[in-house]
């Protein structure tokens, strides 16, 4: 058997370079090593050099609680007592209130309860392989959001199961974060987590940060470029994380219905809102839900926009983008999603 390990951190959205300017703030700037990620934080003005190091030991706590991996974390707690109700800190709680939300909203295509199948797949680990369909079928039991008994500031998940908030920590962390510092008064800001970025103000030259949207296929070239301020910006890809086995790709956003990587047709979905937690629960969503679903979910409940790219060549962008996005080069051709289509009839309109 073939089985070669691929864990590529990559970086699926990019800052582009602040264009010179003579009376700049001075730049403060912190990277850090956090959630299984590299971590770069930029602020300007004054007190900004402490805010981001206040800023990086707040993610060093927080890597530390809610690691599914580590021991000692506040999940890995919760999932060593399943079967008893655990009392929970404020973290956690709002990270599941969160989950619980898009799960329902989903149907289950986001679901925290996947850590069984995370594990059995060996996602992260030297060990990833494909497992044998009864234990996927086995390992499927114990995936239930629905078993998630949240109860004030405790929580109860069945006996079998465990949780990871592997798909919306990052972007809990850059809401906090953001928060954080804007109540240090820091008014112009860049955060990046990996897939997750999350900008506070505008530049200091008073124009919209520049995210750049990694092409999924061809990892060095620029799929579009995002023009943000006070907004969150969080793609999810199966190009970030997998492994190959016998000539074939599989990736590390599961779908709970059938245990197996997610096929929904999109290789990349980025989620613009103006909270980052919520940004980051949608991309993975969206990513499981695939096109015809993850634009009803867009219609019907809002409060978002998206760029989804599928294995098609297509680049769907919400209309809401309009202004903010544009498109890079010449692999995909973009259509705007609008939200007279109606429930079932997906209408797009070709955009340049
Ligand atoms: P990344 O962490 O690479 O930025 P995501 O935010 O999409 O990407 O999160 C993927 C992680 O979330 C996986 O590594 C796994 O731990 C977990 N996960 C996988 N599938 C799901 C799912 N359907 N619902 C919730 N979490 C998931
Ligand atoms: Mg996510």
């Amino acid at each position: 058997m073939k089985r070669r390990l691929i864990i590529v951190q990559a970086v699926a959205l990019l800052l582009l370079a602040l264009a010179s300017c003579s009376a700049k703030p001075e730049k403060s700037k912190v990277t850090v090593f956090a959630m299984d990620t590299v971590i770069y934080l930029e602020a300007y003005g004054e007190g900004a050099q402490a805010a981001l190091d206040e800023a990086a030991e707040k993610l060093y706590f927080l890597d530390e609680l809610l690691s599914a991996t580590k021991e000692d974390s506040e999940i890995s707690k919760i999932n060593k007592s399943a079967g008893s109700f655990v009392p929970i800190s404020d973290e956690v709680i709002k990270q599941l209130e969160a989950a619980l939300e898009v799960s329902r909203r989903s149907g289950g295509a986001f679901d925290v309860s996947v850590l069984p199948l995370v594990n059995l797949w060996g996602f992260g680990t030297e060990g990833a392989h494909v497992p044998a369909a009864e234990e996927i079928e086995a390992a499927l039991q114990y995936v239930d959001y629905g078993k998630i008994g949240l109860e004030g500031s405790s929580v109860r998940l069945a006996q079998g199961m465990s949780i990871t908030l592997g798909a919306i920590a990052k972007g809990y962390a850059s809401q906090e974060l953001s928060e954080m510092l804007k109540g240090r008064g820091i008014s112009s800001a860049i955060l990046s987590l990996g897939g997750n970025v999350q900008a506070i103000g505008s530049k200091p030259d008073g124009l919209k940060w520049r995210v750049a949207l990694r092409d999924p296929v061809s990892a060095a070239e620029t799929a579009g470029v995002f023009e943000l301020s006070d907004m969150a910006a969080v793609t999810s890809g199966g190009y970030e994380r997998y492994f190959e086995q016998d000539g074939k790709v599989y990736h590390h956003i599961l779908d709970p219905k059938t245990g197996y990587p997610a096929e929904g047709g999109l290789i990349s979905v980025t989620i613009v809102c103006d909270n980052g937690m919520t940004a980051d629960a949608l991309s993975t969503a969206l990513f499981v839900l695939g096109e015809d679903k993850a634009i009803e979910y867009w219609r019907d409940y809002g409060g978002f926009e998206a760029v989804l790219i599928t294995d098609d060549g297509r680049m769907l962008v919400t209309e809401g983008l309009r202004d903010s996005f544009k498109k890079s080069g010449e692999s995909y051709s973009l259509l705007y999603v609008t939200r007279n289509g109606g429930d079932k009839c997906v209408k797009y309109q070709t955009g340049r």
